[in-house]
């Protein structure tokens, strides 16, 4: 078998296959939003007071009158209908972290035999799948297999098309009978609010106008692609989304030639497809580009309200994968699917602004402005602080694991990166250079405005996992494959507690006669003081970090995803959690048991994985060469490579009893006990596996060798 030939002629084919699906000028103009019920849409469809009262909805989370439901449910049903869609579906989040949808036709029979179109206000707003398939944490007795959905109408509704037809897609909120979060959205719109109840008043002492206010999100989405071929001759790909196996290849990101290059033509007709697609959800695409690794590639969106950002991500990942199929390629979304390349992070994008348009991470151009930008970055500063656990729980999986603290990826520990502007200014106020009682200054620093702060100040020290980019804040330690909600939604809890506790402070202040800026002022030192360990704008990579993150600065340091995840159910974080209403204890709890879970069964299929294909595959592989081998008599190379073969064999003939016994062995009852003999015996036991295969690969010839290699999958053209 030449792989090599066989790949390059299925390359070829690709352009044969695909006709050209879409002219420029369809594109943007005529497509963006085409496929999305919007509320421009609604008003349309509905009687001026019926829109009035779903309005109210929307705007201030007023219940939906039943009446209202009906005639929205008919508006959504013809529009969809006009649209081509032949059923509908509840659209939701479970906790697996991926997406749900269940489809009902449009159509039930009547009487006469005929077929007529239903959909009815109640089937709008709610529905009942059994929940009995979706992971609930114990929060669900199998007895009580009941779980609902319920209509989020603040993200809107939208067409998913396939070959053969289309489906109303609904987003919606999922909860079991009793009441509790089932999903990622419920907790993601619970912060929204409590976002939205912290900031408010801090506003109010600001004087700035506002109705509400809520989170901001654009995530940066990295992936992989692979020739499709090559895909299915890989079974740890097709099992687990990494590879398991793989020698390093001659060639890796050293030439530096892949970041910011040309797209390859069959990449780039695949990325326009996706983007036509995403375009027509309403999902304003606006960045593409190589990324650092080869194979590797980077799609972003203009950011959006976070709720909405969060489905139009699931959804963004969806089209890629699908869309990928069609060029004969494969979107590798897992953060590390070949080992000793760069990982795959989904830097999010974070900011907090008014629904009168106003950033709040914005540094102004008035000195009010940015009494304010500083009160609100001073927050978010002590938020993450005060809550490094969290983040880094948030970010925390069995596969994030292989990449955070690796190539280009940001470390295990979190720290903040405000870059040497924003710094100095802190610094400043910290140290009282210029005193208060410099009439001109602001907040004595001698001018009465700030510094235009660039917005990409030193933004290329990826080794932050939290960075201010100029207006927002990215954090970067989010893995490529992970929905974003949980993130968005720490991120959201977090900085409302903060800023309710500014703000509780702020207030006193005023209450005792201060002005505002000398309070600010006041406010910003003693925050920056007592939480500025948590700013390092240096190398994150760097020994000495860690040395000092650790011991210096008392930061923590999380380094597995199980060590953080044992602190989810925590005192502090139940407690952050409960008082805000976003998840309970026991919502919490559930979380946590489902996180050592998907750890569990993650490494389970990996441990397994290796196990087979080292066995049936490579072994084999091995043997045959050395049989082969063994009808050469003469000469010095066949018998060295005789013995380099068999040594090699011997090695992963070890390794692979050993990860038998640790695979066949239960590590003890608990979910949590289960997860962590994955991490101390198995993924050891099948590095060991790997490093024996990988040399073999090095020396078996290539016609036996039984897998595409890194070699040949990463060069995709
Ligand atoms: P870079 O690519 O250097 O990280 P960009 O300016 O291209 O920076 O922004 C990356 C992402 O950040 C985009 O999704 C963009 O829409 C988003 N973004 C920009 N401003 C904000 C903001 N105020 N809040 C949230 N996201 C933002
Ligand atoms: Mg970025």
């Amino acid at each position: 078998m030449n792989q090599d030939f066989e790949v390059v002629a299925a390359a070829r084919n690709w352009r044969v296959d695909v006709e050209q699906h879409y002219t420029p000028s369809q594109m943007i103009g005529e497509v963006f939003g085409s496929d999305v019920l919007t509320l421009e849409t609604l008003r349309q469809r509905l009687s001026k007071p019926m829109f009035k009262s779903l309005q109210a909805t929307l705007e201030r989370g007023d219940p939906l009158d039943p009446k209202i439901a009906d005639a929205v449910a008919l508006a959504m049903k013809t529009w969809a209908m006009d649209k081509g869609a032949t059923h509908y579906t509840h659209w939701f989040q479970p906790l697996t972290g991926g997406t749900a949808e269940k489809h009902d036709s449009f159509l039930s029979p009547s009487s006469d035999g005929t077929a007529l179109a239903q959909f009815s206000g109640s089937e709008l707003i709610q529905a009942e799948p059994d929940a009995s398939s979706f992971p609930s944490g114990g929060l669900r007795a199998t007895f009580e297999a009941r779980g609902y959905t319920a209509w989020d109408p603040s993200s809107p509704a939208f067409i998913m098309r396939h070959a053969n037809g289309a489906t109303l897609c609904i987003p919606t909120a999922f909860a079991s009978w009793t009441g509790e979060a089932l999903d990622l959205k419920t907790p993601l719109l619970r912060s929204i609010e409590a976002l939205n109840k912290a900031v408010v008043p801090a506003l109010n002492l600001f004087e700035t106008p506002v109705g509400r206010v809520s989170s901001s999100l654009g995530a940066e989405q990295e992936y992989f692609l692979i020739d499709e071929d090559y895909f299915y001759r890989r079974p740890d790909l097709v099992m687990t989304g990494r590879t398991l196996f793989g020698a390093k290849p001659p060639r890796g990101q050293e030439l530096e030639d892949h970041y910011f290059g040309a797209i390859p033509d069959r990449v780039l007709s695949f990325m326009t497809d996706a983007e036509t697609q995403l375009y027509a959800l309403g999902i304003p695409v606006k960045t593409r580009h190589n990324e650092v690794a080869p194979g590797q590639f980077e799609i972003a969106p203009i950011y959006e309200q976070s709720n909405v950002a969060a489905d139009h991500q699931q959804l963004t990942m969806q089209i890629l994968r699908n869309t990928a199929r069609k060029y004969g390629l494969v979107a590798l979304m897992h953060e590390k699917p070949f080992a000793g390349i760069n990982g795959s992070g989904k830097h999010c994008n974070w900011s907090m602004g008014t629904d009168l348009g106003d950033n709040l991470l914005e540094p102004g151009a008035t000195p009010h402005e940015n009494l304010q930008f500083l009160f609100f970055c001073s927050a978010v500063i002590k938020a993450v602080d005060d809550h490094q656990d969290l983040l880094r729980i948030s970010v925390a999986s069995a596969s994030n694991d292989h990449r955070l603290g690796a190539n280009e990826a940001p470390p295990a520990i979190i720290s903040i990166f405000l870059g040497s502007e924003l710094t100095e200014i802190l610094d400043r106020i910290s140290s009282g250079q210029g005193g208060r009682g410099q009439v001109a200054g602001f907040l004595g620093l001698g001018s009465s405005v700030l510094p235009q702060i660039p917005r990409h100040a030193g933004d290329r020290n990826r080794t932050s996992p939290f960075a201010f980019t100029g207006n927002k804040f990215e954090f970067r330690a989010v893995g490529s494959s992970q929905s974003i909600s949980f993130p968005i939604t720490v991120l959201n809890t977090i900085v409302a507690d903060a800023v309710q506790a500014l703000t509780a402070d702020l207030k006193a202040k005023l209450d005792g006669g201060m002005d505002l800026q000398s309070a600010v002022g006041e406010l910003v030192r003693a925050t920056y003081d007592a939480h500025k360990r948590v700013v390092f704008n240096g190398d994150g990579y760097a020994d000495e970090w860690h040395q000092e993150a650790e011991h210096g600065r008392g930061l923590l340091n999380m380094r597995t995803s199980l060590d953080a995840i044992a602190h989810l159910t925590d005192a502090k974080n139940a407690e952050l959690f409960a008082r805000y209403s976003v998840l309970s204890d026991r919502e919490l709890a559930a979380r946590q048991e489902i996180m050592y879970d998907i750890y569990f069964k993650t490494v389970n299929i990996e441990g397994e994985t290796t196990e087979s294909v080292a066995a049936t595959q490579i072994m084999p592989a091995a043997l045959a060469y050395l049989a082969e081998l063994s009808g050469i008599k003469q000469g010095k190379a066949a018998a060295a490579i005789s013995e380099e073969v068999a040594a090699a064999a011997d090695e992963m003939y070890d390794a692979v009893c050993k990860l038998r016994e640790e695979n066949a062995a239960e590590g003890g009852e608990e979910i949590h006990d289960k997860a962590h003999h994955m991490q101390s015996n198995v993924l050891p036991a099948m590095q060991a596996v790997r490093l024996a295969a990988d040399k073999l690969e090095k020396v078996v010839a290539a016609k036996h060798w039984p897998m595409p290699t890194y070699r040949q999958m990463l060069f995709v053209k």
